[in-house]
């Protein structure tokens, strides 16, 4: 095992520079051409059966290893955000507006490097392994579609195991890799409410119907909601990030509006936690006479990884890096990730890999998403051995 992590550092400079070229070509959504193109140039010589998404820039590589047995999957994705970059990166986003600040670069290019290092393996390979390059996991569901499109039985039998992993530019040192069993990341839904009620006279309000003091009452009614409806050991996040009325200080708006994002960490809070805050809406603009317009989207939902998965996860990065390289992680993070889709198919696990730069706080350096995030390339090859690793395991399982 310690090899195959020798042998994927001896492939870091090419890592590197893949990263680095997907890094200045950042691309937002379902459609990355240009990165799908660099992506499928990596690719090429490995012998690997290919094969383009239709409703979206996917790449789907199934390596065939020499002799029969199962199939696994192994997924990257490769989409970028509506940042403007900040970091100290040694390359900078060229695409006004556009950055690769949730790392999503490093996954592609670790991807491709645990393609090579499998690869490099075909003899000792009993099975298949399918390489899931993803776009769009930013919101727009890219893992559903490439599920829908086939990417689960690409190998022409359905993958017995996936794995995946997502890079942290603070939390975690550079390189240490962390998960856990059960819930690993929330669901996150989004609720977005229309207050309706009728403007008037800032002077004589009982004339009018007010949605700005119901539009009050009811964020921090859905905040009770949340401390008062559900278990505190298995929490409920609703933040209220956008709220909208009115123009002028004496004039009462027709409408208010408020947009929240809902995070929960179980199906049981995932499936109950929509109506109860349907509820409070609701009738807390009745209560007024007032009608509250709601729309609520289900968005990812919990990443959940497999207690016997997890279990590989620990005692295989023990062996690959020499018991040093491995934190069991206490608790879920309230990020998501669409990743789930997949883990709602079949067993698996979705890991963590510190990219903290090297000198900065991981409790302090910008964290994903944010223009400064800045991601230490020294995690390159233990993602790209973690997962080849993971899939030469289980495979071996038969
Ligand atoms: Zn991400």
């Amino acid at each position: 095992m310690t090899t195959l992590l020798d042998d994927a550092r001896a492939l870091a400079p090419d890592l590197v520079a893949l990263r680095r070229d997907l890094h200045r070509i950042p691309e937002r959504g379902l459609q990355l051409p240009k990165t799908q193109a660099r992506v499928l140039e990596a690719l090429r010589g490995l012998g690997l059966e290919i094969s383009t998404g239709e409703s979206l820039s996917s790449v789907t590589a199934v390596l065939r290893g020499a002799h029969p047995g199962p199939a696994v999957l192994l997924r990257a994705d490769m989409d970028a955000l509506p940042v403007t970059e900040q970091s100290t990166e040694p390359v900078r986003s060229e695409h006004e507006g556009v950055m690769h600040a949730c790392g999503h670069d490093l996954h592609t290019a670790g991807l491709v490097g645990a393609a090579r290092l499998l690869a490099a393996r075909r003899e000792e390979i009993a099975g298949s392994v399918v390489l899931m390059f993803q776009p769009g996991e930013e919101g727009d569901g890219g893992a559903r579609l490439m599920i829908g499109e086939g990417v689960l039985d690409a190998a022409g039998e359905r993958v017995v195991a996936a794995y995946g992993l997502h890079v942290a530019s603070a939390l975690l040192p550079a390189g240490l890799l962390t998960c856990r069993a059960g819930t690993m990341l929330a669901a996150a839904d989004e609720l977005f409410v229309t207050i309706r009620g009728r403007g008037g006279h800032g002077s004589m309000p009982h004339l009018a119907a007010d949605p700005v003091t119901v539009m009050a009452e009811t964020i921090l009614a859905l905040q009770s909601a949340v401390t008062r409806q559900f278990d505190a050991l298995d929490p409920v996040v609703v933040s209220v990030g956008k709220v909208a009325a009115g123009t002028v200080n004496n004039v009462i708006p027709d409408t208010a509006r408020i947009e929240a994002t809902v995070r929960t960490f179980s199906e049981e809070a995932h499936a109950a936690v929509e109506p109860r805050l349907l509820r409070v809406v609701e009738r807390v603009a009745d209560a007024h006479g007032l009608t509250a317009e709601i729309e609520y989207a289900r968005g990812y939902p919990t990443t959940d990884n497999d207690p016997v998965e997890v279990e590989r996860v620990e005692r295989v990065i023990g062996a690959l890096t020499g018991g040093r390289g491995y934190l069991p992680l206490p608790r879920p993070l309230p990020g998501a990730e669409d990743f789930s889709y997949v883990l709602q198919q079949v067993p698996g696990a979705y890991l963590g890999l510190g990219a903290t730069p090297a000198g900065a706080d991981p409790a302090t350096a910008p964290y994903n998403h944010s223009p400064q995030a800045t991601f230490d390339e020294s995690a390159l090859p233990v993602g790209a051995a973690a997962l080849a690793a993971l899939a030469l395991d289980r495979l071996a399982q038969g």
